[in-house]
């Protein structure tokens, strides 16, 4: 005897805050829309419960791709005050080409 349980919980969009929100992370297009979402309970895959997520997503209008923005995503460069160069990327705390703190 087998039992199978085929069900469980996705997160889908519930409702549009903003548009043109930020670009799709899978196919780059700029149609995306920031989402409210809701929790939804599939069994069998027919949804039986759904719920409000209390979450914010992002939607592609293009290829309906759902994701979650980074929370935060710091400079990818960053600009030493005292030399004045580009330090390439956020995880250096003293200057690699004066040595001061950044
Ligand atoms: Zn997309
Ligand atoms: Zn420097």
């Amino acid at each position: 005897m087998f039992f199978f349980f085929v069900g469980g919980l996705e997160e889908r969009a519930a409702r549009t805050i903003k548009t043109d929100f930020t670009r799709c992370i899978r196919c780059g297009s700029s149609s995306t829309d920031l989402v409210e979402t809701e929790k939804v309970l599939k069994l069998f895959f027919i949804p039986v419960w759904n719920w409000p997520g209390n979450n914010t997503a992002v939607r592609c209008r293009d290829c309906s791709f759902l994701f979650h923005p980074p929370p935060f995503s710091p400079p990818p460069f960053l600009r030493c005050n005292s030399c004045n160069r580009m330090v390439d990327g956020p995880d250096y705390i003293f200057c690699p080409f004066c040595g001061s703190p950044i």
